[in-house]
């Protein structure tokens, strides 16, 4: 925003009247006063319908607990174009916590108005939530599901967009734990990848994508 010439009013919980019993109703009706649109970010699943309820401007979602992000979905669709010049005909392999990555939710949401084929890799407790399964299915892209990645899963795939395991939304801490180090992509495993497959990671980035695995350097990350 601050590139395109616009200006910021940002909100800390911390020291907004939120701290003081406010709802977000009357928050996005304030700051709704001030601006000509508002991007919120918020851990609660229902903010973003809340907000847009209650907003007298456009209400941009940047994330609502782990239901839904689409800005990151709407870049991630602009990343695969610009690297691979199409959406169209590509396999998109997405791996690890399918169930509370609210990037993958909301990039499955896009890829519903492309030809592509997607295969789902996660770890046993982390898959992707069944009305979004369902939908894949329905609509003929669901080409593979596994639990683990496996050399003919990266081989097959143009797109390998990986995800860490959300810890803040597991209530158990051993549950976390069991599931966490469920997959992971390396450059021995990369070895098999098309020449033309990109890894893509909504960051930030835990151990399910090797540290070594990097860029180009003239990329910024
Ligand atoms: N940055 C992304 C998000 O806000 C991914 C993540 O946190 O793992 O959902």
């Amino acid at each position: 925003m601050q590139r395109l010439g616009g200006r910021v009013l940002t909100i800390t919980p911390a020291t907004s009247s939120t701290q003081k019993g406010e709802s977000l109703a009357d928050t996005i009706r304030t700051l709704g006063c001030y601006s000509d649109a508002i991007v919120l970010r918020h851990p609660e699943a229902s903010s973003a319908a809340t907000a847009a309820k209650y907003s007298p401007v456009p209400i941009i979602n940047g994330g609502n607990g782990s239901v839904e992000h689409p800005t990151q979905a709407f870049l991630d669709l602009f990343t695969i174009r610009e690297e691979l010049g199409t959406v169209n005909g590509l396999r998109i392999t997405f791996i690890g916590d399918l169930k509370y990555g609210r990037t993958v939710h909301s990039l499955l949401q896009l890829l519903e108005h492309y030809t592509v084929t997607i295969a789902l890799v996660a770890a046993p407790g982390l898959e992707l939530p069944s009305d979004l399964r369902e939908q894949l299915i329905r609509r003929g892209q669901l080409a593979a599901e596994a639990t683990a990645l496996d050399d003919s899963l990266v081989s097959m795939s143009d797109v390998l967009y990986v995800t860490r395991v959300q810890k803040e939304r597991f209530a158990d801490p051993e549950e976390y734990a069991r599931v966490k180090d469920g997959v992971r992509l390396d450059n021995k495993s990369l070895l098999k990848a098309k020449n033309t497959a990109v890894v893509m990671h909504p960051l930030p980035r835990r151990e399910e994508v090797d540290e070594v695995v990097r860029a180009p350097a003239s990329q910024c990350f």
